[in-house]
């Protein structure tokens, strides 16, 4: 018997067991495709991610504890993994409030290859969103977004300020993906860019979308 099977299995059959039928939106979801959100709201399969995947998702959260200890030490941390208040529309968890010469800063910690992390020198649109969401709910104008290169530890930061244009572009498309998913109707595909084409390459849903073109 060898062992890497065996991690494999656990791995896969720890997230097959998830169910993630829901009402409400994720932040992390704030850049995503409507139609995948939906079908993943709404319990349909996709695709099975492999284990190297959930490897690689566990080696994020382990970048996040990471610095944050590095955070704590500091002395800067006023909370960190904190839920953002209750609403119909979305839950979420922002990584960190920091304060930093006396002024609060919400704080997103993300961690990319090097390919994407050497081309980064604005924040990425999905973590922008993101943060733009937890500093609304937090009631906090500024916020850090931490990159950390995956393959040489290598940092990127960038300051944001809260935008009431990005907030308001959020909250009207998520009103209406909220109103087609309790009608149960299948939003429209998105029309992606060439630029965004990885977003049906990489998509658990690709078979299923298919079938409502
Ligand atoms: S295949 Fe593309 S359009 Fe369809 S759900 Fe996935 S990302 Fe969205």
């Amino acid at each position: 018997m060898k062992l890497i099977p065996l991690i494999d299995t656990l791995l896969e059959t720890r997230e097959e067991s998830r169910n993630d039928t829901r009402d409400y939106f994720h932040i992390s979801e704030a850049d995503k495709c409507p139609r995948a959100i939906f079908y993943k709201m709404k319990g349909y399969t996709g695709e099975k991610f492999k284990a190297d995947m959930y490897r690689k998702l566990d080696n994020g959260d382990y970048v996040h504890k990471r610095i944050m200890s590095i955070l704590v030490s500091l002395g800067i941390v006023v909370a960190s993994e904190i839920k953002i208040p209750e609403t119909n529309l979305f839950h979420g968890r922002a990584d960190a409030i920091v304060t930093i010469d006396n002024e609060l800063y919400v704080l997103e910690v993300k961690s990319m290859n090097r390919y994407a992390f050497d081309k980064l020198e604005a924040p990425d649109p999905a973590h922008l969103k993101q943060i733009q969401l937890y500093m609304h709910y937090f009631n906090i104008n500024k916020g850090i977004i931490l990159v950390e290169n995956k393959d040489s530890q290598e940092l990127k930061e960038f300051i944001v300020t809260r935008n009431d244009k990005i907030l308001n572009e959020i909250f009207i498309s998520f009103g209406i993906l909220k109103e087609m998913t309790q009608a149960n109707t299948i939003p429209p595909k998105p029309n992606f860019n060439r630029e965004e084409k990885w977003r049906c390459d990489y998509c658990p849903y690709r078979k299923v979308c298919a079938q409502h073109d």
